[in-house]
């Protein structure tokens, strides 16, 4: 059963964002990698609805590339490390946290969309 007005927008963000039903922080929100569950677990709340669009990648790119480019410009900068190993490195650290925020990226936007019932939380007619 939905809690109206009972949650913060930062709690039900926060909830998702650690991968947890954003109602009642119990239940998983995510069935696989990228999929979210259709009904919480623990207290039924339907999220398979909610539609995150492009605002998870569009957050894990902003955040990688504000980590990233720093470093990389800083080390290249005090390094003379072969261009072979500066490519394997740079790439596999953008491809870990793209990996590591994705998922985190979109359960925060489901949390706050959930949280707001904003664009992308219309329930689909099946
Ligand atoms: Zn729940």
């Amino acid at each position: 059963m939905r809690r109206d007005g009972a949650l913060s927008f930062a709690t039900a963000t926060f909830r998702g964002f650690t991968g947890r039903c954003p109602n009642c922080g119990i239940g998983k929100l995510f069935r696989a990698f990228l999929k979210p569950v259709a009904h919480c677990s623990s207290c039924g709340e339907p999220l398979g609805h909610i539609r995150a669009d492009d605002g998870p990648a569009w957050l894990t790119i902003l955040i990688t590339g504000h980590l990233v480019i720093p470093a990389l410009l800083m080390v290249e900068q005090r390094t003379s490390w072969p261009e072979w190993v500066a490519m394997i490195f740079w790439s596999a650290l953008v491809v870990l946290l793209v990996l590591l925020l994705l998922p985190r990226s979109k359960g925060a936007f489901i949390g706050a969309i959930w949280q707001t019932n904003g664009p992308g939380s219309e329930k689909q007619a099946d």
